[in-house]
């Protein structure tokens, strides 16, 4: 017989609400959260206004509050002309967006989501049906068996590789990352700015630490030599906002290049196992939702999980299958037009790349 009712890999914002969620909807079932260090390369990133209907479903607003995350009111914008947007947040019914540290985030979810679940502090390294279900060996030296699966090991899409299969690229984005520390007054608020290579945002940590990074395609990247500081200055040189903020930062230090590419499982379900959050589909960060749909998700695996194991309901798996296309549909159509709306530089490959297919009935990225 499985130890485990359900084992989750990978304990970030997906695995954690999917935790969270079985923990509530199905209190019966035996559920493990295999946890990896977090070895979280980017820390600054904004949450969606969306997070608050989300961490409520949780019952981990209050806690999500008193974590002391700073509310960002407006976003500002160089996006498709030469001028600075201001997208003010004040009226929106669902209350700011938050900056946060995702390192801090992804310490205080985990730990406030999972104590219902078995934690295993370590790696999946293998995965192998069995007559029960799966069976998994860890890099601690564990074995542990279950009946049903989730993989929530966001990009590394871990236990889905251990079964031969591959993550869909929809394209080549990678991510130039650097941090600084202000010496005078700077911007806290996010900051998007588009340039002829792609994009860069920047946003404060707080305590007069900022982040800043390019968003390119990877042979882009490599042609600008953004892993090198000289490279990456000189496209920071190309920007006007993001460069007169950064010019207030003594020293960048940490740059290093991550993948950021939106990408989606091929079959984000199967017996008995379920993909959630970045392991279902990972979106560009331009849309802005990354974590409270990767939050979402691992709330409506849960569901299906729970509905698997619980009711014998053999179609949850393949109605949460469902979900996940529809949502990828909708991401896709929002993303071509979000970057049509910037035909500045159509002939250069990064704008040409994106806006081949624009198509003006797609709704607009929220
Ligand atoms: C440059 C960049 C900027 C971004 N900015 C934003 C933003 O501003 N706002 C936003 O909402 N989103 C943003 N995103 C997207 C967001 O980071 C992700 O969508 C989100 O982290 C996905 O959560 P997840 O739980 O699916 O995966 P992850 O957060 O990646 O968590 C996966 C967890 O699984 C663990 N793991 C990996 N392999 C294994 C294994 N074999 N066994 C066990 N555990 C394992 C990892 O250590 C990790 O803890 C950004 C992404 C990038 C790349």
């Amino acid at each position: 017989m499985a130890a485990f009712d359900v084992l989750i890999a990978g304990a970030g914002p997906a695995g954690a609400a999917a935790a969270r969620t079985l923990a509530t909807c199905a209190p019966n079932l035996h559920v493990a959260v295999v946890a990896a260090a977090n070895g979280r390369r980017c820390r600054g990133e904004v949450l969606s206004p969306l997070a608050q209907p989300v961490l409520r479903q949780l019952g981990l607003w209050s806690a999500f509050l008193a974590q002391g995350f700073a509310p960002s009111h407006r976003t500002l914008t160089a996006w498709g002309e030469a001028g600075l947007q201001s997208s003010e947040l004040l009226l929106e019914a669902r209350g700011p967006a938050w900056r946060v540290d995702r390192a801090r985030f992804d310490d205080w979810i985990t730990s406030a989501a999972c104590s219902a679940a078995t934690r295993i502090d370590a790696k999946v390294f293998t995965l192998e049906r069995d007559a029960d279900g799966w069976s998994v060996d860890c890099g601690d030296g564990t074995r542990h068996s279950a009946r049903l699966v989730i993989d929530a090991t966001g990009r590394a899409n871990a236990l889905v590789r251990r079964q031969g299969r591959r993550a869909r690229a929809q394209d080549r984005l990678v991510a130039a990352y650097a941090e600084g520390t202000a010496s005078g007054q700077a911007a806290q608020e996010l900051l998007v700015e588009a340039f002829d290579d792609g994009w860069w945002y920047t946003m404060s940590l707080g305590e007069g630490r900022h982040v800043f990074v390019c968003m390119t395609d990877a042979d882009i990247a490599r042609s600008l030599r953004l892993n090198t500081p000289h490279g990456w200055h000189a496209a920071l040189a190309k920007t006007q906002f993001i460069s007169a903020i950064a010019c207030k930062v003594d020293r960048i230090e940490r740059l290093r290049l991550v993948p950021a590419g939106g990408r989606s499982a091929t079959m984000p379900v199967g017996f008995r196992f379920l993909c959630a959050g970045d392991a279902a589909n990972a979106f560009d960060p331009i849309s802005g939702h990354g974590v409270v749909k990767a939050m979402r998700s691992g709330v409506f695996a849960a569901y299906a999980a729970s509905d698997c194991l619980v009711r014998n309901d053999d179609a949850a798996l393949d109605r949460y299958g469902a979900w996940v296309a529809r949502e990828v549909a909708a991401y896709e159509a929002a993303l071509r037009e979000h970057y049509g709306s910037e035909s500045r530089w159509a002939d250069r490959p990064f704008w040409r790349r994106r806006c081949a297919d624009v198509s003006s009935s797609s709704p607009p990225l929220q």
